[in-house]
């Protein structure tokens, strides 16, 4: 794959991202994944393997919390409703 199928046109360049995996209820920030991210748009590709990868580390994290750093986040409602 050398285009991005999303914005059509945008030149993928391979480069190491952080990304956020829910694992069920769990929040996991995967660090240093290998992908292709589109310059145009920003979307990311994994390969079969590496998205492989990813599951398993983000089921043994939600797992095994101890093991790993951890970080804490804002929790932040936007604030709009919705018409019923
Ligand atoms: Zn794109």
């Amino acid at each position: 794959m050398k285009e991005c199928i999303y914005c059509h046109g945008g030149h993928l360049k391979e480069t190491l991202v952080d990304f956020d995996f829910w694992w069920g209820e769990r929040l996991v920030l995967l660090k240093g994944v290998p992908a292709l991210v589109c310059e145009g748009c920003g979307e990311k590709y994994f390969r079969p393997d590496v998205s492989e990868k990813m599951k398993a580390l983000a089921k043994d994290a939600a797992q095994h919390e101890s093991k790993y750093e951890k970080i804490n986040v804002p929790v932040v409602p936007f604030g709009e409703t919705v018409a019923a």
